[in-house]
């Protein structure tokens, strides 16, 4: 069902009304998680103003360590809603439990599937059947065939609305979090007809790579990049150190004018 060979033309998925496609470089940006409605409002005026068309959040975190702040739930929920409401952005959210599903599909324009739950196939199901848009990350230790099984796993349940995320593999490279698999890119998009999109902050784990990553992304040819922006990364309860501030946003703007590269 995601096999380029029975559909040759490359696919554009809408998340409230935004493509992402082989038309353009959707930029999707936020915080990494909701923390108050103060920081994820200012965290979307941010992303607003960076040229960001979709809205990040984490209400649901799937973390490491069980002591790291898990995420807020369903009041996570309720803010990136009202945030939604005040700047017009649709909302990116992961659901991490198939029971959940339906409470996250009551908010959320799109359900993000992690890299820690690529082949967790009864959540995979759920989203199938729940008549939203999905952004599937790559598993981190996943091949690039498992990757798109899993997204045929949701394509059989009748939603072809699927986004594929690299988000960076694991290797013995320990200089950045992950090792950004850029040739992912291409060869996911020759293999399906699937939109292809980046993850430069999750997969760096450093703010100094994002800019430079979006850059890659963009002139392998990625349908859009999701970035982690945050107005006071110091006190950030999740990946802080990877979050874009206000300094960096004119830069990432400029960036994502220079589509399309270099033709
Ligand atoms: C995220 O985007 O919030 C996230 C946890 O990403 P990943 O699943 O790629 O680690």
């Amino acid at each position: 069902l995601v096999s380029r060979e029975n559909h040759p033309e490359r696919s554009t998925v809408r998340v409230g009304g935004v493509p992402i496609g082989p038309d353009t470089v959707t930029l999707i940006a936020g915080p990494c998680a909701v923390e108050t409605p103060q920081q994820t409002l200012e965290a979307a005026e941010m992303a607003k103003a960076a040229g960001a068309t979709l809205l990040r959040g984490g209400a649901f975190k799937p973390r490491t360590s069980p002591y790291a702040f898990q995420g807020l739930g369903e009041e996570g929920l309720r803010i990136l809603a009202d945030v939604r409401e005040k700047t017009g952005l649709p909302i990116v959210t992961e659901v991490v439990d198939a029971h959940d599903v339906e409470l996250v599909a009551s908010y959320a324009d799109m359900l993000q599937i992690g890299t820690r739950n690529t082949q967790n196939f009864a959540l995979l199901q759920a989203v199938g059947k729940a008549g939203k848009p999905v952004m599937l990350k790559r598993g981190m230790s996943g091949t690039i065939e498992e990757w798109l099984m899993s997204a045929e796993y949701i394509a059989q349940r009748g939603n072809l609305d699927i986004v594929l995320c690299e988000r960076g593999i694991r290797t013995f490279e320990t200089a950045t979090r992950n090792t950004l698999d850029v040739s992912a890119v291409p060869v996911a998009q020759r293999l399906s007809h699937l939109p292809v999109i980046i993850d430069p902050s999750h997969s760096g784990g450093r703010r100094d790579l994002v800019l430079p990553l979006t850059r890659a992304a963009i002139a392998v040819g990625a349908d859009g990049v999701i970035i982690d922006v945050h107005p006071h990364p110091e006190q950030a309860l999740c990946d802080g150190p990877q979050a874009l501030v206000n300094g960096d946003l004119r830069e990432l703007a400029r960036v994502m004018r220079q589509f399309p590269p270099l033709l």
